[in-house]
């Protein structure tokens, strides 16, 4: 049986980052990374940005060119899928049966998109983004389709309709809950970011319940709503959420349910196997100690720094600032902290302007920011954040003042 002294398992942001770790920490044993799919380790945002809107090249996406793989002696076994793990026998069995042997495991498995549960859900022409072949799915129908329905108003649905936009598709996002944004962001940024998509000609539905896809010869042709209206539709983009992908870690007894359970080191309830990334429910300290999973580029590369760290002997609680992005049109969002458990939110500078951030208090603390076309505000309030500052809002909304200034004369730095 072949053996590597670390196997880590995905090569999305997490996988890729915990390899760059361990050899920057001088780790001189083997390690091999295995992805089930053909591509080197590559960036996922600009799928549903720039990359969907065809301005930037895959290799422009690669996290790393090949011959850096290649000189840190990380082993890329791509196109590869883990069916099992066994953890008493530390390996590993990937499709075709061949069977690894591992000292420790990482476990950067990501998450699949949730599928529409519907009918016509298999129809040609129904399309998600998570991965560099779905994109190109995309790209490769896009020329002869002028009706497209989005089914899904969080990050992926709506960066995807401001590229479709600039296209000059028509474009329909179906959004279930009664805003968009809703899993992430306060009621002030979804109503923004409506009224926006709205003004650039999106038809922005919330609140409806797609019954089926409808199709013309196994081709998709429309969106029937529960209210028996028919949407139009030569390709459906459905962007509702991922589920982790960690079925072999839970199957070998891993503690978990929705992803798999880790403590602040990252340690799975299985001897030597770590868990990073979306996949990797853990009790974040930035949300009061909420177990959580944090879908971010963020959360993955600072678990996957962590876990190296750990496994070098040095290791270390995670305590990694949560921070996000999302482009869409001309406006720039930055977010700093978790908002989820707010109970009050402050608005600061101009809406009107495309310049404003809406700023997240829990029983008088600052929790987070959702900054728009507001650099500084983001740069600033992080350092809010990780006090905890407990500032009045009439002084948060203040714009004659800056965030840093604030901050000082709260005495709280
Ligand atoms: P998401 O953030 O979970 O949003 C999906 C939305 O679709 C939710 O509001 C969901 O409502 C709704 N929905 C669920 N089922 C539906 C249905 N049958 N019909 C209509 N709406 C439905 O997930 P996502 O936008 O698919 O994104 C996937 C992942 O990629 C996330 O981790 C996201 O953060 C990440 N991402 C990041 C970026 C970025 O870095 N800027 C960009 C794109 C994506 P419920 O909550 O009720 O299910």
């Amino acid at each position: 049986m072949a053996h590597f002294d670390i196997i880590i398992v995905g090569g999305g942001h997490g996988g890729a980052q915990a390899a760059i770790a361990l050899r920057q920490q001088k780790f001189e044993g083997t390690i091999a990374l295995i992805s089930a799919e053909a591509e080197l380790p590559y960036e996922r945002p600009p799928l549903s940005k720039d990359y969907l809107a065809g301005e930037k090249a895959f290799e422009r996406l690669l996290i790393r060119p090949a011959a850096f793989w290649h000189d840190r002696r990380v082993d890329m076994l791509l196109g590869r899928q883990v069916v099992s793990v066994d953890g008493d026998g530390k390996y590993l069995t990937l499709n075709g049966g061949e069977e690894i042997g591992y000292g420790h495991l990482i476990w950067a498995g990501g998450g699949l998109p949730r599928s529409l549960m519907c009918e016509g859900a298999n129809l040609s022409g129904v399309h998600q983004i998570r991965s560099k072949a779905d994109s190109d799915a995309i790209l490769d129908e896009i020329g002869q389709v002028r009706n497209i329905a989005v089914i899904g108003g969080g990050y992926i649905g709506l960066e995807a309709a401001a590229v479709l936009r600039k296209m000059g598709k028509n474009v329909t996002v179906l959004e279930a809950q009664e805003r968009v944004l809703a899993r992430v962001a306060g009621p002030e940024l979804s109503a923004f970011y409506e009224s926006q998509h709205r003004a650039k000609g999106v038809d922005l539905r919330t609140g409806v319940t797609v019954e089926k896809l409808t199709g013309d010869g196994g081709q998709v042709a429309g969106v029937l709503l529960d209210s028996g209206e028919e949407i139009a539709a030569q390709m459906v983009i459905v962007g509702i959420g991922i589920i982790p992908s960690v079925g072999p870690l839970l199957k070998a007894g891993a503690a978990g349910g929705n992803g798999v359970d880790v403590d602040e080191y990252c340690r799975t309830s299985l001897p030597d196997i770590f868990a990073i990334g979306d996949c990797a429910a853990h009790a974040n300290s930035f949300a009061s100690g909420e177990v959580m999973r944090v879908e971010s580029v963020q959360n993955a590369n600072d678990m996957a720094t962590a876990v190296a760290k750990t496994i070098m002997g040095d290791p270390g609680r995670y305590h990694a600032t949560p921070w996000f992005w999302s482009n869409q049109y001309d406006l720039r969002l930055q977010t700093v902290g978790l908002s989820a458990g707010y109970d009050q939110t402050v608005v600061r500078g101009d809406m009107e302007a495309h310049s404003f951030s809406v700023i997240y208090l829990r029983a008088g603390r600052v929790i987070a920011l959702d900054c728009v076309n507001a650099v500084k505000d983001y740069a600033q309030g992080r350092k809010l954040v990780e006090a905890a500052a407990m500032i009045a809002p009439e002084l948060l909304s203040d714009t004659a003042l800056t965030l840093k200034d604030i901050l000082a004369e709260s005495g709280q730095e």
